[in-house]
């Protein structure tokens, strides 16, 4: 930590003081030999697990042919074979088309460059708690200044913020289409419709605080943007990938994208990301006016088609339910017997405790950040989150098995305890 502090600008945080050196199945090794819990996948990253053998395997075999020629320049079939898999597996049956890029924000910059292009206007509208990013256009559709924003604007131009579903913090008697139509109404009257070229939205938001809006959400502000010509953007960069206990979270809500962003779980860890959407909007940029040095490398596609078997030839997205229903449960006992857990909530294993003053919905961050650092000292690997930093999140990898979640669970039952 000594050496980082002097090397690292101090900018790059750390969640804990330990180096890595060894990680899988839901076990991360630290430098001194100690076993941590994992239950944050590298942030939703290590769904197959940090090691999985498939992606081993895929990812040698690819490193020993070639590391890179740019698809751009001389291209190669497994970033093809990734782009069919995607338009296969992402929600709705119409044509589509893929493109692949390095990280999540190089996506969300993508598909908004894409939607620009197919509808001629220039309007992005994000929610209220969105993360889509730390680049200059995404750190612009991020809600949360602090860390992410501040000291770091001017931020791009036409892009605005509607109101999001959050139950637990909702006025009484507004439900989910209620909620759409402040939004919609909001949309109409700042930005104009016919100005919009795309809706950007986290079916389930991540970074924000694992806030799952109330039914009827989505598919009211899909309609909307249907009827107006507004291209719909699902930023399934978190959710995405049976995390949810859905291959795509849009699914829990019967919704089509329009377009959808992925990243993170996608490769295994491997640096990959991509744009997936029908075909006469994906097609709208010209020749050339798309791509990357990088993008769909062949090291990450490889490992990419290594996940997509994995999830499908092991069960994951039904893995995935039965890991959520281990948290749900846990955490409900607990919020039982604890004033100090406002809400549980989450889709499969996407799971977020949110933390209060008992009595109140008043925020307790401190709280969170207390139990997050007591749980890593005794082993465990557990994220924060939300606007307010009040929020505990479980990301557990689905490859770690029922004893090893319970035994992580049984730790963090405790920490609350003692801290009672
Ligand atoms: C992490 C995240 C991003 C940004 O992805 P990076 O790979 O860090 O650029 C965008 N959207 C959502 C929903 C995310 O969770």
């Amino acid at each position: 930590m000594t050496r980082k502090q002097a090397s690292v600008p101090r900018g790059i945080g750390t969640t804990m003081p330990v180096f890595a050196a060894a990680a899988g199945g839901g076990v991360v090794v630290d430098v001194d030999g100690n076993s941590l819990i994992d239950l944050g996948s590298g942030i939703a990253v290590t769904t197959v697990g940090n090691s999985a053998i498939r992606v081993i395997e895929a990812v040698q075999r690819q490193a020993e042919l070639f590391t890179h020629t740019c698809f751009m320049v001389t291209p190669y079939d497994s970033y093809v074979r990734v782009a069919e898999q995607l338009n296969r597996l992402t929600p709705g049956d119409h044509e589509k088309r893929t493109a692949l890029f390095n990280s999540g924000a190089e996506a969300v910059e993508n598909a908004i460059k894409i939607s620009r292009a197919h509808t001629g206007r220039q309007a992005v509208v994000a929610f209220d708690h969105a993360y889509h990013g730390r680049t200059s256009l995404t750190m612009g559709l991020t809600a949360k200044n602090m860390p992410y924003k501040h000291g770091f604007g001017p931020f791009a131009a036409e892009l605005y913020r509607a109101p999001m579903s959050y139950p637990y913090r909702e006025a009484p008697g507004v439900d989910g289409v209620a909620a759409a139509h402040r939004a919609i109404s909001q949309m109409e009257g700042q930005i104009g419709a016919g100005n919009l070229a795309a809706m950007i939205i986290e079916p389930i938001q991540g970074e924000g605080g694992f806030i799952v809006p109330a039914d009827g959400f989505l598919p009211t502000l899909a309609a909307w943007a249907r009827e107006h010509g507004v291209v719909f953007i699902a930023d399934e960069v978190q959710t995405g990938f049976a995390r949810t206990g859905e291959m795509f979270a849009s699914t829990h809500f019967d919704l089509v994208p329009d377009l959808i962003v992925t990243a993170k779980g996608i490769a295994g860890g491997l640096p990959l990301s991509a744009v997936t959407g029908r075909a006469e909007i994906m097609d709208a940029p010209g020749v050339g006016g798309l791509g990357g040095t990088y993008g769909g490398n062949p090291l990450a596609c490889a490992a990419a088609l290594a996940v997509f078997e994995t999830i499908e030839e092991d069960g994951l997205v039904e893995r995935a339910r039965v890991i959520g229903a281990a948290l749900m449960d846990r955490f409900e006992a607990l919020q039982r017997s604890d004033g100090r857990i406002g809400e549980v909530r989450g889709r499969g294993a996407m799971v977020a405790v949110e933390l209060v003053h008992p009595g109140t919905t008043t925020p307790d961050p401190a709280l969170a950040k207390r139990v997050a650092t007591e749980a890593h000292a005794r082993g465990v690997i557990v994220l924060t989150c939300g606007t307010y930093g009040n929020v505990l999140r479980f990301l557990p990898p689905l490859a770690i098995s029922d004893q090893l979640l319970g035994a992580g669970l049984d730790l963090l039952v405790a920490v609350f305890e003692d801290m009672g």
